[in-house]
């Protein structure tokens, strides 16, 4: 391959790969989407078509970066991916390594969205920071003094799979009660599906044709902005798990900034108010301590893939 100072980004989600070219000044000059396979060869083989796709098109490539939903250690082996279907322990980075012929750097997706919002986004301006992303799961990034941190082993950041209740429903992770089952939009959609079938939520119902299954979260969304009571309460309890995150993360590392990403922050309008509300009287000596910032993500549904594409520089 031609090493041009054009660097690529892919951000590996649940159902697609966004992947993005950018060049010296952080310009998108090329970009592409292609739905994520189920299983670790077609996941590779994905992988590498649209990195070599975009390399066509950009005449070359210096490096390529990759933020994936899982767990990646410091050699950029996939320890545990349970957003991927079928994609279990997998060196990631070094089967691409053999496969690209340029550096490649690999991180979880929400480290990548992270290192975006703080070099081109809403945390530029700080060094004390959390992201959380309400998307399929519920993704999760911690900066402290200005720096992405992924702990001993490269595993740190994973909020949503804290325990919030033993008795909670099932989580893809094998674990029972993950703050998102309930914060994300997965989260929302069980939560509406939930009250939809208890016959709480009878005006969702009337977006889907009486069909539970078909209830997902954006049409508690929906119902919201038709001023339905049912979709607000829904929000309310949704709104209410989210604050239990930020309040729990508050606790424990003291942020100056809270990002709020993924796809339902396109609602940030409508979660606003009642997350920050919630949060508010729930955080921990709330009346002393100094005021929290709760903004949302300025990169849109790019962020993953651009900071994949920033990280990559230094692959
Ligand atoms: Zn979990």
């Amino acid at each position: 391959m031609v090493h041009n100072g054009y660097v690529a980004g892919v951000d590996v989600g649940g159902t697609k790969c966004l992947a993005v070219v950018i060049d010296d000044d952080d310009n998108i000059v090329a970009e592409s989407r292609v739905a994520t396979p189920s299983g670790t060869d077609a996941l590779i083989d994905v992988a590498v078509e649209v990195t070599r796709e975009l390399a066509d098109v950009a005449g070359g490539l210096s490096a390529a970066g990759f933020g994936v939903p899982g767990q990646l250690d410091f050699q950029g082996k996939m320890r545990f991916a349970p957003n991927l279907v079928d994609v279990g322990e997998l060196a990631f980075r070094e089967r691409l390594l053999g496969l690209l012929d340029v550096p490649v750097f690999v991180d979880n997706n929400a480290n990548c969205a992270a290192t975006a919002e703080l070099t081109l986004g809403a945390a530029r301006d700080s060094r004390q920071a959390v992201l959380l992303t309400l998307g399929g799961g519920l993704g999760n990034s911690i900066i402290v003094d200005g720096v992405v941190q992924r702990g001993a082993h490269g595993l740190a950041g994973e909020l949503g799979h804290s325990m919030v209740d033993p008795n909670g429903p099932l989580c893809p992770c094998g674990r029972v009660g993950c703050l998102e089952r309930y914060a994300s939009g997965s989260g929302l959609t069980r939560l509406a599906q939930e009250a939809a079938g208890s016959g709480k939520a009878p005006n969702l119902l009337t977006y889907t044709d009486g069909d539970v299954e078909l209830v997902r979260g954006e049409h508690v969304m929906r119902g919201v902005r038709d001023l339905h009571d049912d979709a607000i309460e829904l929000l309310e309890g949704f709104s209410w798990w989210v604050a239990v995150g930020m309040a729990n993360v508050v606790a424990v590392l003291d942020p100056e900034l809270i990002v709020v990403g993924g796809v339902l922050v396109s609602d940030w309008d409508l979660l606003e108010e009642p997350v920050t509300r919630n949060y508010r009287a729930m955080v921990l000596a709330g009346s002393t301590r100094e005021p929290v910032r709760i903004v949302p993500a300025a990169m849109g549904e790019r962020a993953g893939a651009l900071g994949a594409a920033i990280a990559a520089r230094g692959a």
